[in-house]
């Protein structure tokens, strides 16, 4: 194999060989931009060697004719003691892991070679300065030692001397700082620093194959969910110095402003300084303007670099580049990372200035991203005081009463307050509260803590990790920032951005959402400023281009007209789910006592002839708010736990009646009742069609109420188009029964009412069974749609109301879950069982409508497999319409 590439032979398109930073500088090499001359080892070298644990031979030979082509190109030799080229050694993988292996600068000095350099730059202070910072890099990453020890004798040592920052430090000063080092080397280390260049140089390689596998990195990537086995190049990079006084510098660029989107360069830039200066935040760094008047020569080449570069990458690109004595180098470039909000508006200018198309547009921009612009927001212009911040790791703008467990929560909330539980860290028992409050604090864990996870799931805000705040169960105080709260005490957290503040704070709607509610003149009205306006104008355009390419319909998952309005006005194109079951709870629940009560036909046939009208009305109502679009409303699919009285408090009320002589038939009847019905497994139980074939005449009621509906409403001239839904199928002979029975009773209502209707008639897919066999269940159904929640819990085997909370936080730390399977489809297992259903009900018609209504519709990763796997809609909460039109659209460009 070949190890080794210059930068003059690879290009952007090959980061997995030669990781994101390697390919970035080759092809600006290729583009002829000013990059120092180097090469880059591939990832392939490194896996290698953790392979064999050792570098391949063959490699020490690449990078030795490497080396050389520099050193002639430059017509300098690494660490002659003259005129020495210097190096630094740059670890890079195909995903950038940031803080996660630190770079070497300056590899190729030695007790010698310093001088040489003093003598040839004509600047003393500079080759000590130098020196130092390879002595202390090279001690921390590669000789692991604790970077602690360099930076106190650094701080010792300006003390000592008075200097207020590490440029009024002396050559001399430097000199004896070097001292120093080497002697914590030796100390820690027990060697002395390597004074041959080579050796630094193979040493320092070694380091960052070594570093991919720290626990840290690998603790890094499972969150991230980089796989393991990638490895990371290594960059060895001729020295440019922005070190050498006061015509040098270095600094950092956008190419625009990765917060906000703007149009303009932003960047910062630090004079006679190296490296890492600019983001350590050692001194106050410049704009870029003020470089412009100290050396407007450097600025405008630095200005067409990154015009080029953008024209090139045809996106908003992040730079790192060096000026020495007055000529410019650029050291890294990549497509840079922005907030929600600019990757809109950057996708929209770059559009305007003809740079991409608007398929490329959308495919620059997610629904991940725009869930992050449609989520309530505080309030900008209100005072607020910050308390700390943390980890972002759950959406959303919450305000409340600080509450320390489970108990504090339930109370303060029954009592009407808005809660935030605040713990150090959540685990399963927190639940309760969790539920309650309207956002989570902890002073601890990452993105995949108990609390994040379990938030994300609820939906409810949530920043963890604030690891300045102490919490103190004991003393019941909350400590942050020099002040002590109490329960009760009022604070906010910003779940996007991962800000808590004191106090109240008011939060408004975002004007994005207020578009996607209310159309584009209300988004540009409730925008208060030029930006915010911008950013509405550039959502509207990426959506309605979305819509215009997308092949999948997007439905929405609605139970009563409301849902089904507010749905409509954000783009819905049907209704993809209404579950009856919520018609039948609250008051009317009563009458599905009566049904279950009901011995003989007569009882039942009264318990009906109750609910029909209550029912042909929701019916007329969501029908009318959806007129015209596809309606797909499902049969009664009940876990009828849900709808009887509990068994216990059943039992004790009847027991006690008994003993005070006093008990109520009826009650007797029921208690039997539900003694005859009660499951150990509700969720495995007398569900769905289950239930309809068990209870005679309960699915006849829903299908005649929609029959009825449909013709009431065409007399009044409207176009309803329900289509009806049979749940949990896991046979075709339960389809072909209940289908029979539909029929007749559209034939009949149909027949009364002198019209013929013709409703389609189909299923859910949400069993195994039902997946394995839907060639045979196609025969009776006009569509399917896949219950995905169901059907993984079913492939899974779990429950999710009972496990999310006890040990997925477990399963995402040990790598068994990446992401829990009720947010994102899990491709391999349930979606493979998706994909034998369509398949199977194709190959029986080969034109069968099929869509999905889990949750997972509105899931962005989730709807690309659905496109892929070839449905025809996704039906997803009102809320997430949007999200899906987007992520419909992505996934057809
Ligand atoms: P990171 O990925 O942490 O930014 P880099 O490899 O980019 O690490 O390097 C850290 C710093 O050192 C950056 O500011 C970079 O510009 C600077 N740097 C790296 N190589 C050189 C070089 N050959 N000459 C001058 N500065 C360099
Ligand atoms: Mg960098
Ligand atoms: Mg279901």
């Amino acid at each position: 194999a070949k190890y080794v590439y210059r930068f003059s032979e690879g290009d952007k398109d090959q980061k997995d060989l030669l990781g994101g930073k390697g390919a970035n500088l080759a092809e600006m090499t290729k583009i002829g931009l000013p990059v120092p001359p180097g090469f880059t080892i591939t990832t392939e070298a490194c896996r290698a060697y953790m392979r064999d644990g050792q570098v391949p031979p063959e490699l020490r030979v690449e990078v030795t004719m490497a080396m050389r082509e520099i050193e002639d190109t430059i017509g300098r030799r690494h660490g002659d003691f003259h005129e020495p080229l210097l190096v630094s050694v740059r670890s890079g993988a195909k995903f950038s892991m940031p803080g996660m292996m630190e770079t070497v600068l300056n590899v190729g000095l030695n007790d010698a070679s310093v001088k040489g350099l003093a003598e040839f730059s004509g600047d003393e202070r500079f080759a000590w300065d130098s020196y130092r910072r390879l002595i202390q890099m090279f001690g921390k990453t590669v000789l692991e030692i604790d970077g602690e020890r360099f930076a106190s004798a650094l701080e010792a040592k300006k003390k000592e001397v008075g200097a207020a920052t590490d440029v009024d430090l002396t050559a001399e000063d430097l000199k004896d700082l070097v001292e120093s080092f080497k002697q914590i080397v030796r100390e820690e280390s027990g060697r002395e620093f390597p004074q041959h260049p080579r050796e630094q140089l193979d040493m320092a390689i070694e380091a960052v194959f070594g570093s991919w596998n720290t626990e840290r990195a690998r603790l890094y990537r499972r969150r991230e969910r980089i796989p393991n086995d990638l490895g990371t190049a290594v960059n060895v990079v001729t020295m440019v110095f922005g070190n050498l006084g006061e015509t040098s510098g270095t600094g950092v660029a956008f190419t625009r402003d990765p917060s906000t989107g703007h149009s303009g360069v932003y960047g910062d830039y630090l004079p006679n300084a190296q490296g890492e200066d600019v983001v350590a935040g050692i001194r106050n760094t410049l704009t870029l303007a003020e470089l412009e008047g100290l050396d407007p020569k450097s600025y405008a080449e630095l200005m067409q670099a990154m015009r080029r570069l953008e024209t090139h990458y045809r996106d908003l690109c992040d730079i790192e580049f060096t000026i020495e004595r007055g000529k410019l180098w650029l050291l890294q470039t990549r497509v840079g990372k922005r907030t929600a909000g600019a990757a809109f508006r950057v996708a929209t200018q770059l559009v305007d200035e003809n740079l991409i198309t608007m398929d490329e547009a959308i495919s620059r921009v997610s629904g991940a991203q725009l869930t992050q612009l449609l989520f309530p927001q505080f309030d900008g212009e209100a005072d607020r005081k910050l308390l700390t911040r943390a980890m972002a790791a759950s959406p959303g703008a919450a305000v409340g009463e600080i509450v320390l467990d489970n108990a504090q929560a339930l109370t303060r909330t029954q009592a009407g307050a808005n809660v935030i539980l605040v713990r150090r860290e959540t685990n399963p028992d927190d639940l309760q509260g969790m539920i309650v409050a309207a956002g989570v604090l902890t002073s601890r864990g990452g993105k995949t803590s108990h609390a994040a996870v379990v938030a994300r799931g609820m939906g409810t805000t949530a920043v963890v990790g604030a690891e300045e705040i102490d919490v103190d169960v004991v003393a019941q105080e909350v400590r942050v920032a020099g002040q002590v709260l109490h329960p009760g005490d009022v604070i906010a957290l910003d779940g996007t951005t991962g800000e808590v503040f004191l106090g109240e704070v008011p939060v408004v709607d975002s004007p994005v959402m207020r578009y996607i509610a209310e159309g584009l003149d209300a988004g540009l009205a409730a925008s208060e400023d030029d930006a915010t306006r911008e950013l509405v104008l550039a959502v509207d355009r990426i959506l309605t281009h979305a819509d215009s390419v997308r092949r999948m319909q997007v439905r929405a998952n609605a139970d009563t007209a409301e849902d089904g309005r507010r749905a409509r006005e954000r783009g819905a194109q049907g209704v993809g789910l209404c579950r009856t079951e919520h018609q039948f709870l609250g008051e009317r629940r009563t009458y599905i006592e009566h049904l279950v009560l009901a011995e003989g036909g007569e009882a039942r046939e009264a318990a009906l002839a109750e609910l029909l009208p209550l029912q042909r009305k929701d019916f007329v109502d969501l029908l009318e708010a959806m007129d015209g679009l596809p309606t797909t409303i499902r049969l009664i699919d009940p876990p009828l736990h849900e709808f009887l009285p509990d068994l216990t408090e059943l039992a004790v009320k009847v027991a006690v009646a008994k003993e005070q002589g006093k008990v109520e038939e009826r009650d007797v009847k029921l208690l039997a009742a539900v003694q005859r019905m009660h499951e150990q497994n509700p969720m495995l139980g007398l569900r769905g069609v289950r239930l309809g074939l068990k209870v005679p005449g309960l699915f006849a009621l829903q299908i005649r109420a929609i029959a009825e509906a449909t013709v009431e409403l065409r007399r009044a001239g409207k176009d309803p188009r329900p289509e009806i839904m049979v749940p949990l199928v896991g046979s075709v002979r339960e389809l072909q029964i209940v289908r029979e029975e539909a029929e007749g009773i559209l034939a009949e209502v149909g027949a009364a009412a002198g019209t013929t209707l013709d409703v389609p008639i189909g299923c859910m897919i949400e069993l195994p069974r039902a997946a394995l066999t839907a060639h045979r269940i196609a025969e009776e159904a006009d569509f399917f749609s896949f219950g995905t929640n169901d059907l993984t819990q079913t492939t899974w085997g779990f429950s999710r109301d009972d496990v999310e909370g006890a040990f997925f936080a477990d399963y995402l730390e040990n790598g068994v879950l990446t992401i829990s399977p009720f947010e994102t489809l899990d491709g391999d297992g349930v979606g493979a069982l998706v994909r034998a259903g369509v398949e199977g009900g194709r190959s029986t018609k080969p034109h069968l409508h099929m869509g999905v209504c889990g949750e997972h519709g509105g899931d962005p990763e989730s709807i690309h497999f659905f496109h892929n796997a070839g449905l025809d809609y996704v039906s997803c909460s009102p809320f997430r319409v949007p999200i899906a039109r987007l992520e419909a659209g992505r996934a057809a460009v």
